[in-house]
């Protein structure tokens, strides 16, 4: 493997509290040196200008299907083309494949990001045909325990829980699920139960699952789930919790409105009054009608016929979410998902639209902002060598133009790829350069 050496660079890392110019040596995948008095190897960058940043993080997404025998690559192209060096799936209590298969092909082939993932809570469910609004028996909770601890055992990061989407399950199966995760001191991540006013009681019964079975939980994102002005009650509650010792973190995507399949739950009976707003506030961004909102009409056809198309609902406030970001707790997850290859802009636009709002508008320090890209999150998961630029640690880097950054992706074009994204390095190669993706194959499975 070629040495390289990002010379000139403003190198930002809050592992370190570091944010100065330097020149930063990589070799066998490794950050070997930062230091100025080092100006050659086999591959010079010149960063002049530029921020050279540990490679973004994205602790939730939701990863790519497998369809012929191998990822669609759809969500993790796109994640290299916006920064991202690792993303983490396996949310929400969705696995989209078996992650050990998943793994398997990874080491194999690589691909474009490295890639880790949760056990999905509900992915298990469903190995045992468990009706989504009804209770899993005793046995079944025991037998899905043993089937998650197998997981871990083989390097899965935690488990994740979509209790929203299965309504059914009981605070007790969580707990017992949970549990599996406290030797280990492996995260335990939840889409919780309910948003909007039943947010309160959702966070609660987080905590409860926290306390109980004695494990770190990570709240999923917390904007769509308290971004209907619920957020500063929310907030304190959680810093209540954590005055008391709950360790609870959160992630948020920088957007103003979500997105799930049509079938789902968050789309059952009374939504519209939750959300206090009406069809029209219904976009559809898979599928055949990919483009257009809703009336009622054309709501409950593709609810019936195409529960898989993916449904963005404009219901969020922008102020939630800025009052989130305030907390140090809480960092960036771009919640990307898609159907069809296509979904939210958020899986294309999420880290440098982040940037633009909060970076670039001093709303957030850069130490504070690449923190939320990518150090904490590394932190949360218990990846020592990622998400610093320490000596030692893994040669995962992305280097951007603060000034020129912008996320491109809309509601109707949600692929289109950001600006300002100059190198992207992951395991000690150049992967992106120019915004150009020169390597697809650089990305490993992660485990711990
Ligand atoms: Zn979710």
């Amino acid at each position: 493997m070629s040495s390289l050496l990002i010379k000139n660079g403003r190198v930002v890392d809050p592992s370190q509290n570091l944010d100065v110019i330097t020149n930063v040596l990589i070799d066998d995948g490794k950050i070997i040196a930062l230091d100025n008095n080092i100006d050659s190897a086999d591959i010079v960058i010149d960063a002049s200008n530029k921020i050279v940043s540990p490679g973004f993080i994205d602790i939730h997404m939701h990863e790519d299907p497998f369809v012929d025998g191998k990822p669609t690559f759809s969500m993790a192209k796109s994640a290299l083309l916006m920064g991202v060096t690792t993303d983490i799936g396996g949310n929400c209590g969705d696995n989209n494949y078996d992650p050990i298969e998943y793994y398997k092909y990874l080491d194999k082939y690589g691909s474009y990001v490295n890639l880790g993932l949760f056990v999905g809570h509900s992915s298990l469910r469903e190995k045992f045909d468990i009706n989504k609004y009804c209770p899993a028996s005793d046995d079944v909770i025991d037998k899905m325990a043993i089937m998650a601890k197998e997981y871990l055992d083989q390097g899965l990061l935690g488990v994740s829980f979509g209790v929203k989407y299965v309504p059914g399950s009981t605070t007790s199966e969580l707990v017992k699920i949970a549990s599996i995760c406290h030797d280990s001191n492996k995260l335990v991540t939840s889409h919780v139960r309910q948003d909007e006013d039943e947010v309160f009681a959702a966070c609660e019964e987080l905590c409860e699952i926290a306390k109980q079975a004695k494990v770190r939980v990570e709240f999923s994102h917390i904007g769509s789930m308290g971004g209907y002005s619920q957020m500063p009650q929310l907030l304190k509650q959680i810093d209540d919790y954590r005055n008391q010792g709950i360790d609870m973190s959160c992630d948020c995507y920088p957007y103003n409105a979500f997105c799930t399949s049509i079938g789902s739950t968050t789309y059952d009976g009374n939504f519209l009054d939750r959300y206090h707003s009406d069809y029209s506030h219904v976009y559809l961004s898979s599928g055949i009608y990919r483009g257009k909102y809703c009336d009622e009409e054309l709501f409950k056809l593709v609810r019936n016929n195409y529960p898989e198309t993916k449904a963005i609902g404009f219901f969020m406030n922008d102020e939630d979410i800025d009052l989130a970001y305030e907390k140090e707790y809480i960092c960036v997850g771009s919640d990307g998902t898609r159907d069809d290859g296509h979904g939210h802009p958020r899986a294309s636009g999420c880290f440098p639209k982040f940037i633009k709002d909060y970076i670039k508008t001093n709303k957030l320090s850069l130490l504070d902002g690449i923190n939320k890209m990518s150090t904490f999150a590394a932190k949360q998961i218990g990846l020592i060598n990622k998400g610093n630029l320490k000596v030692g640690s893994d040669a995962d880097i992305t280097i951007f133009d603060l000034n020129n950054i912008e996320d491109c992706a809309t509601y109707d074009e949600d692929l289109l790829a950001p600006k300002g994204i100059d190198y992207v390095i992951i395991n000690g190669e150049i992967a992106l350069k120019d915004g150009e993706i020169i390597k697809n194959n650089l990305g490993k499975a992660i485990r711990i």
